[in-house]
């Protein structure tokens, strides 16, 4: 009878150890298959946690700002050592972790000063409680939008202490409703938010901000997707045409905003954060909150930033990962396309492709581009490899958009097809088993 007794939970755990996870998470593992009653089960469970882990993948969904892959990617790398983060290297005195990434972002967009926090939604947090908070907020009635993720206009509003004042209607709202509500109530704040994720077409009246810094109050623009300059100067060419119309920080601010907000990782392709530019005297206020030290970002993002931001002083939108996916002539995705359809089986297909800025930027935009076609659903097979690859259905077919994925990924895309195509078993040919 005895060989019938399940093992020990610490012989089984200890029998794991090529997961590459620590023994507690084995342990646990090792606990759940013996539960189970299938203690042979031990080591996939194992690997199924290993792979709860954070790790790069190859994005080949075509969705160039992915929020499930982290919006824009980004290269940082920093040693084990002490950082300037708030000493002054001029005086030797305590200075201010703004004091670094900010500037630089003035200067990129030419605003007169600008602090970094942790993301978009916390700038917009940080601004209201420290302009406007027990004061009234106006903002048209067209922009009090959901951005996705849980961020409602008027509920971030709400938790900075200032009070909305609605503004005209859902599509028509006109200078004379702002200053209608400026006779009423006392505006501390006149908030514009960009639709980003959503556009209102046809009968539709919007005020700009010029118009709407003719007011007293301060203009306030969420702009959200973070375009730091219409014009692009650090693209080669000119400003590709899917950005018409997409608001810029640089060109806000000219138009009279006295303060833009925007996200560090939609379209400036950085770390995750969110940046409050403009007048000096208003970004000052942010800055000395209570509030802007719980949301401070720390050194690992200011230090990515920083790179990205300096790319973009130096005009070299190449060495920012976002704007080199974004830029990428069609054909030359569609060669690197052809070179690796041209080493597989017949049955993967070089196909023309739309790819998407994504991030909740630019609705119904598209970038064309080319990608991979296979008949059949092989997203999970594709995803289970080392690295995953993330891929798209379409009618039954598998995509991989080459737009998303960096040319020096190709040869990783290559052999995990290369690996479908000698396991057979892993996907079934004729097409997805479920509609
Ligand atoms: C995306 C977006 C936000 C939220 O940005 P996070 O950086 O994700 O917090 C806020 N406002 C607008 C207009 C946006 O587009």
């Amino acid at each position: 009878m005895s060989d019938t007794r399940p093992p020990s939970v610490d012989s089984l755990a200890g029998s794991l150890t090529q997961s590459g996870l620590p023994h507690p998470l084995l342990v646990d593992a090792a606990r759940e298959a013996i539960a189970a009653g299938d203690p042979s089960s031990a080591l996939r469970r194992a690997e199924a946690r290993a792979r709860t882990q954070l790790r790069p993948v190859v994005n080949a969904t075509g969705v160039l700002l992915h929020t499930n892959l982290g919006r824009a990617p980004v290269a940082h790398s920093q040693l084990a050592e002490a950082q300037n983060l708030e000493l002054s290297l001029a005086t030797g005195k305590r200075g201010s972790r703004q004091a670094t990434v900010g500037p630089l972002l003035a200067k990129a967009c030419q605003a007169e000063a600008a602090i970094v926090v942790n993301n978009c939604a916390a700038a917009v947090l940080l601004a209201l409680a420290a302009l406007a908070s027990g004061r009234a907020v106006s903002v048209s009635r067209g922009e009090l939008v959901e951005i996705g993720g849980g961020f409602r206009v008027p509920d971030v509003l709400a938790q900075s202490g200032a009070e909305l004042v609605e503004v005209g209607t859902t599509n028509r709202t006109r200078l004379a409703d702002f200053s209608g509500a400026a006779a009423k109530h006392d505006i501390a704040v006149a908030l514009q938010v960009h639709q980003s994720n959503y556009r209102i077409t046809g009968f539709t009246e919007a005020v700009s901000v010029s118009q709407l810094s003719t007011l007293d109050a301060p203009v306030v623009v969420d702009i959200g997707s973070g375009l730091l300059d219409a014009a692009c100067p650090w693209l080669d060419g000119p400003p590709p045409t899917w950005l018409s119309g997409e608001p810029a920080a640089k060109q806000t601010l000219q138009a009279g905003a006295a303060l833009v907000i925007f996200s560090g990782d939609k379209l400036l392709g950085g770390p995750q954060a969110g940046i409050i530019a403009g007048k000096a005297e208003l970004v000052k206020r942010c800055e000395s909150h209570p509030l802007a030290r719980a949301l401070r970002p720390g050194g690992l993002v200011l230090g990515s930033l920083q790179q990205t931001v300096l790319s973009y002083l130096k005009r070299d939108g190449q060495a920012i990962p976002f704007w080199k996916m974004a830029s990428a002539d069609p054909q030359d995705i569609q060669r690197r396309a052809n070179s690796i359809a041209a080493k597989l089986a017949d049955g993967v297909e070089v196909v023309e492709t739309k790819a998407v800025p994504g991030g909740g930027t630019l609705p119904s935009i598209t970038i064309p581009s080319f990608g991979l076609r296979l008949p059949g659903d092989h997203l999970e097979a594709l995803r289970s490899g080392e690295p995953p690859i993330i891929g798209r259905i379409e009618d039954g077919c598998t995509y991989l958009d080459l737009r998303s994925v960096d040319p020096g990924n190709d040869q990783l895309v290559l052999s995990a097809l290369l690996r479908l195509s000698t396991d057979g078993s892993q996907a079934d040919p004729a097409g997805p088993t479920t509609p």
